[in-house]
């Protein structure tokens, strides 16, 4: 409470509905709720004064009770391939300044941002350098819409107006179903034609399986969902990615396989990430191609990115080529993730995972120090 900012309401935690309702709750028609939304995500005005259209008082009165508060930037880092990665500050807590990650990754026709939705993981996926950290906290919504607010703002339009993000990726920091409440409010805003406007192809939530929120998710939005499998059996998953004890592998699949006939979906993508010598046998992708064979499933195979403390090792590529080809060849589309941004630490798994190893970090020209016990 040092700013007095904390207690106003940050207009990007609301999803359009609670916008039209906060518009109520103030004496206003709900369309005023409609109006703000456009001048945050369509004008991508932050500044009440500037909102024209919505008479001195109700600005004035907005001006006291709410703002449109970003995440604070730590460092913003721009990768030789164009890759950009921001640290945002999440606070404090046991005497550590708190981080997360967001990541745009810029490709031919279309640009891609990663991002966070909890600060650590308690999932603890043995490979995952996020989950090394151990949980944290949820991230607000305000916060997870935040980071494409900002992100939008650093890259700017296109001269031809083009906008910079095309596609949203909830595959930063965090498992996005374990902070359902306020996941779910950020992907309607990324949709809703009056914010982001993206289209539902282009929203992808990626999950490492908790079963009962997909169920939930089916009922509630519409979007793309990639699926962390990692291993074909129970008893390598249940290494690799523990809450497979909860909810084994028949189980997810189960929840998946509805996904896709409640919303009449394309497919469901599953990511597997590629171990050396841990899940990257022929025999592995047998078993693979045997589980997903006539669903509408594509695998993704994310070549490992290593991490200090980690002790796996990337697959060999002839490795992944042949884990690839076998799968295609059973009718199982395959493809391998390119790794983006190696030499700023931009790839999965690494979000962030520098932060407690690194002591200082550049504050625009300040150094400021993050990370370590106060
Ligand atoms: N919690 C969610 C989303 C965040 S992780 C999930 O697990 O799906 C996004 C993706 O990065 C997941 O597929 C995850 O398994 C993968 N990942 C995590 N650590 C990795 C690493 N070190 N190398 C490659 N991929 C990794
Ligand atoms: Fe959490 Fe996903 Fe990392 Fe597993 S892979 S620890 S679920 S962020």
């Amino acid at each position: 409470m040092t700013d007095g900012t904390q207690e106003r309401i940050n207009l990007l935690g609301l999803a359009p509905a609670e916008m039209e309702a906060f518009a109520v709750g103030l004496g206003e028609k709900p369309f005023r709720g409609r109006q703000l939304l456009t001048w945050l995500y369509k004008r991508r005005v932050a500044d009440f004064d500037g909102m024209t259209d919505l008479g001195k008082n109700l600005r004035a009165r907005l001006a006291d009770i709410a703002d449109v508060r970003m995440p604070e930037i730590v460092s913003e880092h721009v990768s030789a391939d164009g890759t950009r990665k921001w640290l945002l500050r999440a606070g404090r807590s046991d005497g550590r300044d708190q981080a997360i990650e967001t990541v745009f990754i810029p490709e031919m026709g279309r640009g891609t941002l990663c991002i966070s939705s909890q600060v650590g993981c308690a999932l603890d996926c043995s490979f995952c350098s996020t989950g090394a950290q151990g949980f944290n906290r949820n991230l607000t919504t305000a916060e997870i819409v935040g980071q494409v607010w900002l992100a939008n703002e650093r890259l700017g339009v296109a001269p031809d107006g083009s906008r910079a993000i095309t596609n949203i990726v909830l595959m930063g920091m965090g498992e996005p179903l374990a902070n359902y409440k306020n996941v779910l409010p950020a992907m309607r805003i990324f949709l809703d034609d009056r914010c982001f406007d993206l289209s539902r192809r282009r929203v992808t939530l990626s999950t490492s399986g908790l079963v009962p929120q997909i169920y939930r998710l089916a009922e509630d939005i519409n979007v793309a969902l990639a699926v962390s499998l990692h291993a074909p059996n129970d008893e390598l998953r249940n290494q690799l990615v523990p809450i497979n004890r909860r909810h084994p592998i028949a189980e997810l699949l189960e929840a998946c396989w509805h996904y896709l006939d409640a919303q009449n979906g394309r497919s469901i993508t599953f990511e597997y990430v590629m171990l050396d010598g841990v899940n990257d046998q022929p025999e592995l992708a047998r078993q693979l191609a045997g589980l997903l064979h006539g669903y509408d499933a594509k695998v993704n195979l994310i070549p490992f990115n290593p991490f200090p403390g980690s002790d796996f090792r990337r697959s060999k590529p002839d490795v992944i080529s042949y884990f690839r080809d076998y799968l295609n060849g059973r009718g199982v589309t395959a493809t391998v993730r390119r790794t983006r941004g190696d030499d700023i630490d931009a790839a999965c798994g690494q979000l962030a995972g520098r932060v407690h190893d690194r002591t200082t970090v550049r504050l625009g020209s300040k150094m400021v120090t993050i990370g370590v016990e106060a």
